[in-house]
């Protein structure tokens, strides 16, 4: 199996289960680029590396012995032998991970790590700039999107468990100003040329993932 889907998104767009999903029914491996990102800010946090040194965060990115395990449906972050899958997704890394990802020796390094993994082929890819950058030559690329309402209550689902209003309140600050740091790397929310974009505001998680089924189908 040689086929790439290459798929993008902004936080909160369901990205990662639909990508997940989508690799379990088309028997691809999967590849989550934001995991590889938030391990190079555990690591650097780990050594006590100063974010703002980018030569030195950069030259990390290029040691770390960093191992995605690529099953969709136990995905595996390990560093060293360490599991990191839960540690990648506190606050902590949340907050330091857009000083990790707009370092372009950083990005230098993890785009090329990534594209090794989409010449393998049969493979889920997805991130931000994986229609862009990491494989613009894949054939299914897609754009999922979702009204920020819709991003913020899922995202104040999965980190506070609730979305009323409090939950919803305690997520936005984050998720506006994530979205606003990122939007410096890649235009997200802008598909580019020949990219399908699937918005699942008003579909379950079984329909978006059949939306892009559709497409590998086409
Ligand atoms: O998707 P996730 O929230 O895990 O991504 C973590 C961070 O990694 C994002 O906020 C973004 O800054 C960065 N990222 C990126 N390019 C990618 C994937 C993620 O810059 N391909």
């Amino acid at each position: 199996e040689t086929l790439v889907v290459a798929i993008d998104g902004p936080s909160g767009s369901g990205k990662s289960t639909v990508a997940r999903r989508v690799a379990a029914a088309l028997g691809l491996r999967y590849l989550d680029t934001g995991a590889m990102y938030r391990a190079v800010t555990w690591w650097a946090l780990e050594q006590g590396v100063d974010l703002a040194d980018t030569e030195r965060v950069a030259a990390l990115a290029r040691e770390i012995p960093l191992r995605m395990g690529q099953d969709p449906r136990a995905p595996a972050v390990a560093v060293a032998g360490t599991d990191i899958a839960a540690a990648i997704r506190t606050s902590r890394i949340s907050a330091a991970v857009s000083a990790v990802a707009t370092n372009l020796g950083v990005r230098a390094e993890l785009v090329s790590r990534q594209q090794a993994v989409a010449r393998e082929g049969g493979v889920v890819i997805e991130g931000r700039d994986i229609t862009t950058v990491v494989a613009p030559d894949a054939p299914v690329r897609v754009l999922l999107t979702a009204h920020e309402d819709v991003r913020l209550a899922r995202r104040a689902r999965e980190v506070h468990g609730s979305d009323d209003a409090d939950a919803v309140d305690a997520t936005r600050d984050q998720v506006v100003r994530r979205d606003a740091d990122d939007s410096t790397v890649a235009s997200f929310h802008q598909a580019a040329d020949g990219v399908d974009v699937v918005d699942s505001s008003l579909l379950s998680l079984d329909e978006t993932v059949d939306a892009v089924l559709g497409l590998v189908e086409k």
